[in-house]
């Protein structure tokens, strides 16, 4: 049975050296229980200690990576059934299916499609992250055929789909350097693809008809040593597979279940024929508990809609979206360019950059690190002050950029710059539009 906090808390050295990050052996012990952290991540742990805790310390759902570099996807990793409890971590990936008897101009079309579907919003990049390569001919060299094409004019994620282990081991010979999630086991083809999915470190999906079996079959491969494991239920009512999710997701929680602590998969493009029921059918799943959510075709109208839905479910609640500090260059600007900053509150960065971008002017846009926190409660919370804002335009790199050190902060921070032409003696401060609407009147006007 797992541990408590408390139950945690003894078998910890209790030096509270702060090395895991936590301020205090108990706080670690607590977010152990939660399975918000590692029990790696305290150095000090005794053999004999480790040896108990290995139960507590595994996480209740088991993180899994697909792929390699910029673009693995991270699945799994759930921590709870409901995003307001504290929040959901890895968001689901999204899946193209592309089966190998597509007409070569149909297959081109998809690939190009995936690499063209990502759009900008509040700041960060909305895209697709999986190809589904499909085994509909039965033959293994169409197959390696298409997964090879897949690597070479994408660097997407590949999930391989074949019941035959053969024909799986055909597309591995093409893109086994991906790491791609081998899709699926079954109970008639279990040694075959376990072993395989050994032989090249990757993650391998299980199919089974209902809960149980797959129970059984998950715990078959964990006995052979392979835990990296993606959940099929099997279900392709809507209904069922809804059902499957939920139970899914709260016996790894609530009953510390292991055979059901894996992320999911799921297939609305076995659900129906109908695009759009396909896109409702997945955007269910994106909330209740798809780890990867696999669709007949991506179309902007459907898919759209499907990435804004993830980003806003995956959001922290108790953390406002937020834009990576730095310096950005909107329009090329030089070095007689005008200097603005605001904050990181994505909303905030997406009005401003939106203007600037109106004005045509090419502009430097700093932006602060707030923790999310708009311009004013960023002042309020002492993230958006003097003290705060001259340390970052200092190191920033923008005094290298621009020879006319003249910087614009928001009018309505006016009173929270008192002291910055202090803390910056080397920077005229000057002070920009109250609403984000003047900003493109205001920079037109701009002098250096
Ligand atoms: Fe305690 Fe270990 Fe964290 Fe140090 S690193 S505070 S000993 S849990």
């Amino acid at each position: 049975m797992a541990l408590t906090g408390i139950g945690i808390f003894k078998l910890l050295p209790k030096t509270n050296c702060k090395e895991c990050g936590d301020p205090t052996c108990l706080a670690f012990a607590m977010k152990l229980a939660a399975g918000r952290v590692e029990l790696s991540a305290c150095p000090y742990v005794s053999e004999e200690a480790t040896a108990k805790l290995s139960e507590a310390a595994a996480p209740p759902i088991r993180p899994v990576n697909i792929g390699v570099g910029d673009r693995a996807l991270k699945v799994g990793g759930e921590t709870v059934m409901f995003r307001h409890e504290k929040r959901f971590e890895n968001p689901p990936g999204f899946a193209l299916l592309i089966g190998d008897t597509m007409p070569e101009s149909e297959v081109d079309a998809r690939l190009e499609r995936f690499k063209q579907i990502e759009y900008e919003r509040v700041g960060l990049t909305l895209r697709p992250e999986l190809i589904a390569v499909k085994d509909e001919s039965g033959d293994a060299s169409k197959f390696e055929a298409l997964a090879s094409k897949v690597k070479q004019n994408s660097d997407c994620c590949i999930i391989l789909m074949s019941n035959n282990p053969d024909i799986l081991a055909a597309g591995m010979k093409a893109c086994a350097d991906r790491k791609p999630l081998i899709y699926a086991a079954t109970k008639d083809n279990l040694d075959s693809v376990a072993n395989l999915a050994k032989e090249h470190s990757c993650p391998v999906a299980v199919k089974a008809d209902g809960l149980e079996e797959l129970s059984q079959l998950t715990t078959k491969l964990t006995e052979a040593g392979i835990n990296d494991i993606v959940l099929d239920s099997g279900a392709r009512s809507v209904r069922q597979a809804f059902e499957d999710q939920v139970i899914i997701r709260s016996a790894a929680l609530n009953k510390k279940f292991r055979p059901l602590g894996f992320p999911t998969i799921v297939l609305p493009c076995e659900m129906t024929t109908d695009t759009m029921k396909e896109a409702v059918i997945a955007s269910m799943f994106v909330a209740k508990y798809g780890g990867i959510i696999v669709l007949s075709d991506f179309q902007g109208e459907s898919l759209f809609p499907l990435l804004v839905e993830r980003l806003n479910i995956y959001t922290d609640p108790q953390r406002p979206l937020a834009t990576t500090e730095g310096i950005y260059e909107i329009g090329n600007p030089d070095e007689n360019s005008p200097v603005l900053i605001t904050s990181n509150f994505s909303l905030t960065y997406f009005i401003v950059s939106g203007e600037i971008e109106t004005s045509k002017v090419p502009t430097y846009l700093l932006v602060k690190d707030t923790e999310g926190l708009s311009v004013m409660t960023g002042w309020a919370a002492g993230k958006f002050v003097a003290d705060a804002i001259a340390p970052f335009v200092k190191k920033c790199g923008i005094t290298d950029k621009v020879k006319n050190h003249k910087l614009t902060i928001p009018g309505h921070a006016a009173a929270e710059s008192g002291g910055l032409e202090e803390e910056l003696p080397n920077w005229k401060i000057e002070v920009g539009p109250r609403e984000g609407s003047r900003i493109p009147a205001y920079l037109k006007a701009w002098k250096p």
